[in-house]
Order: C-alpha cells, then structure tokens, then sequence
C-alpha cells in the first residue's frame, strides 16, 4: 500500500456512536415492571423523557458536566464570602430537563397509585446519561418526607420544592420559582455514627436555633437548604438550614472545599462549617436521627435504582458494540462466547432492575413483593 492510499482519518471495523435512541422503549424490563407494579400511566411521560435522554443532545451533557466538573467559589474578587459553587451549563441543562419532568417530584404530586414507580422509571432513565446530577435530584425527592414531619415547614417550602421550575439562582428562596435540598449528617470524628456528632445548636425561642459546628460531607452544596443533624440539650436533632435567613441575609453556612471524588464527578460533594447559622427545628428534640432517616432512606433506594441504571447502560454499550464489531470473521454479538458474556451481563441487568424497581405508592415503599 502507498502512503498516500492509506486512511489515516476514519477507522474501520467501529460502531457509530450509541445515542439518539429511546431509553425507555429500548428497554423491555422497565415497561413491564411499570405495568406490572400498576404504573402504566407514567408510559407516555417515560417515552418523552427515554427519548430526551437517548438523545445525543442529552448524551453529550452528561460527558461535559463529568469532563468540566464543579469549582467552589468561596470569595467574591474583594474577599466577601460567597460560597456558591459554579457548573457547566450541561449540568444546568440536565438539571432543567429532569425537574420539568418532574423526577424529583412525581411520587408525592400524583393521586395515582404507583407515583413511587414513576419517580423511580424516570430516575432510572436520568441515571443513565449521568449519575452526578441525580444526586440533587434524589436529595430534594427525598427530602419531602422529612419535612412533612414539621407542619409549618411543609406548608411554607413544599410548593416550591415540587415545583416544576429548575431556578439556580442563589437568592432567598422565597423569591424563587422552585428550590433544590442537601443534607448534612457526617462529621470527620464520627462518619455513620452520628451520635459523636459535635454541631451544636443554641436555642432562640419558637424553634429557631443557631448551628456551630463542622461538617465532613454535605451533598449537593449549591442547594437552597439543607437538613441538617446538631445536637441540642434533648439530644441530637434534626434542622432545616437555608443558605438565606428568612431577613434575605445570607446565612452563616461556609463551604470549605469541594471533596476530590473518585467517580460522581460532576456532582459537588462539600465540606461546610456553620458559624451561628440560622436554623429551624424539624421534628422534636432528640429525635434528629428519626427524622432525617426519612430522607435518608429515599435517598438510598434511589442509589438501588441508579446502580441497575447504570449497569444497564453499560450492557446497552456492550451490545451495541458487539453488533457491530467484527473480530475473527463475525461479528462479535454472533460469536458464542461473547453471546455468553452478553447473557451474563443481561440478567444482572435484568435482576438489578426487578429488585430496584419499588412496587408501592404509599410510604413506606418496599423493594419485594
Ligand atoms: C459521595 C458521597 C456523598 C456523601 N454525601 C453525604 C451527605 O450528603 N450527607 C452526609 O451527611 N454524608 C454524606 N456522605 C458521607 C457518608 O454518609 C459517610 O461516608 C458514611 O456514613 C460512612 O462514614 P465514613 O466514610 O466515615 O466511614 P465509617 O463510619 O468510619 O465506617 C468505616 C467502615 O466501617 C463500616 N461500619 C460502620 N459502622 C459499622 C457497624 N456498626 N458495623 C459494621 N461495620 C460498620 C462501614 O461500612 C465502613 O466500611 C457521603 C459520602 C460519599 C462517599
């Protein structure tokens, strides 16, 4: 061969590129599991939002928002703090397309039976274009429970939590048109064991109380409010912690750093000290570990269902490159071995997507039938 018949810029024998496919009609298991835990309704909603996230508009967000990850701003260029911390735009866009989708919002808005399944096939569709995102995501689902817990919190902060509106704009949250929640439990000294929690909370009168104390994680940092775990002289207890005071002031919350994390990248993972911040009590005195296992535990059947998302991305990859892949004069999907590497990899897929799928619209949800 001449040099110059030599195709230095196409490769052979590579499939094109796995995107502009329909993430819900794709997959067989997800629609008969919606049918068959009684959430059929949520399928013409499914085949939009599937559609949007096989799209290569969808895709490429979820690559950049992983590639140009989130960076803390604490100081303004005249060293006032600001404590906000910056995204691409694609993670912005993801965000935007899935609270309009209602993900986060779904199984507590709907009066259908199966609003938990639906929260979970739209979550399970997200997953799988990036799993960074869904951590705000889940944290603000999840956080509805917990704060049903304190009646004038639920009717002051719920309507815009389960708003449809994605607004990132750091301003008081009451001049918002929907709000995203973190939370703050681990301490460096203690991490599950939250009872050596060291966070204080001084008592102001009618449930208010100020926070001093030092957090090793909190999710999802940019949020408009956080719940988190202090201890008061009933004992440990849970509070709501917004990033303004209701006055508009901003709050005393200041993110140290961002966590340098191995995988979920284009999620902000903080560390964050409270200097006297500002702080509403959500249940009783003492019973902190009660009710932000409300939210907690929302949080961590999500990581269930994104785990069987992104082991079905995976094997949707493997497939689509095996079918078009050619070694050894076939193409590798035909090739026996290969067929038993793909079949393997299905019914985990398969097996994950059953167990994480909950059957029950009312709390508590449950994983089996
Ligand atoms: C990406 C990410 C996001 C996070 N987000 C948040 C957040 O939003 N808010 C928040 O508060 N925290 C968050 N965390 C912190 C998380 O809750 C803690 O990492 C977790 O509680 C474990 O604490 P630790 O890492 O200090 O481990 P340790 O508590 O020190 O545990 C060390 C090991 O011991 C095991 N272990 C602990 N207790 C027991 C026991 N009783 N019996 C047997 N084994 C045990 C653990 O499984 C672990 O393997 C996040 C962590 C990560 C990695």
């Amino acid at each position: 061969m001449q040099e110059a018949d030599f195709d230095f810029y196409s490769s052979q024998n590579q499939p094109p590129v796995l995107e502009d496919y329909n993430a819900f009609v794709s997959n067989r298991i997800l629609k008969d599991a919606a049918h068959a835990y009684g959430a059929d309704w949520i399928h013409p909603q499914a085949v939009k939002f599937g559609a949007a996230m096989g799209s290569s508009a969808m895709q490429q967000a979820g690559f950049l928002a992983n590639k140009y990850t989130p960076v803390l701003k604490t100081h303004d260029r005249f060293g006032n703090r600001l404590d906000l911390v910056e995204f691409h735009p694609a993670y912005h866009e993801m965000m935007d397309v899935s609270i309009s989708a209602g993900v986060h919002a779904i199984a507590w808005t709907t009066d259908k039976y199966g609003g938990y399944l639906a929260h979970s096939v739209l979550s399970y569709l997200k997953q799988q274009i990036d799993e960074g995102t869904s951590c705000p995501l889940t944290m603000t689902f999840a956080a509805v429970p917990s704060l049903r817990i304190n009646p004038e919190i639920a009717d002051t902060w719920l309507p815009l939590v389960l708003s449809d509106k994605y607004d990132p704009r750091p301003i008081p949250w009451y001049d918002k048109n929907g709000l995203t929640f973190g939370m703050a439990m681990t301490e460096p000294q203690g991490g599950s064991d939250v009872r050596t929690n060291t966070t204080i909370a001084a008592p102001a009168g009618g449930g208010i109380y100020y926070l001093t104390g030092r957090k090793w994680f909190c999710s999802a940092p940019m949020s408009d409010a956080f719940l988190v775990l202090a201890q008061t002289s009933g004992g440990l207890s849970c509070f709501l912690v917004p990033r303004f005071t209701p006055d508009g002031i901003k709050n005393k919350l200041y993110f140290q750093r961002l966590k340098d994390k191995l995988g979920n990248r284009s999620n902000a993972s903080g560390e964050v000290e409270f200097h006297g911040a500002w702080a509403q009590l959500v249940g009783e005195e003492g019973r902190g570990v009660a009710n932000i296992m409300e939210m907690v535990r929302h949080t961590r059947l999500d990581c269930a269902v994104g785990s069987a998302a992104t082991l079905q991305r995976a094997l949707a990859e493997a497939v689509h490159h095996c079918s078009y892949r050619q070694a050894f004069g076939e193409t590798l999907i035909n090739q026996p071995l290969m067929r038993n590497v793909l079949a393997d990899l299905a019914l985990e897929s398969i097996g994950a997507t059953v167990l994480a799928m909950p059957c029950r619209t009312s709390s508590p949800p449950t994983l089996f039938v």
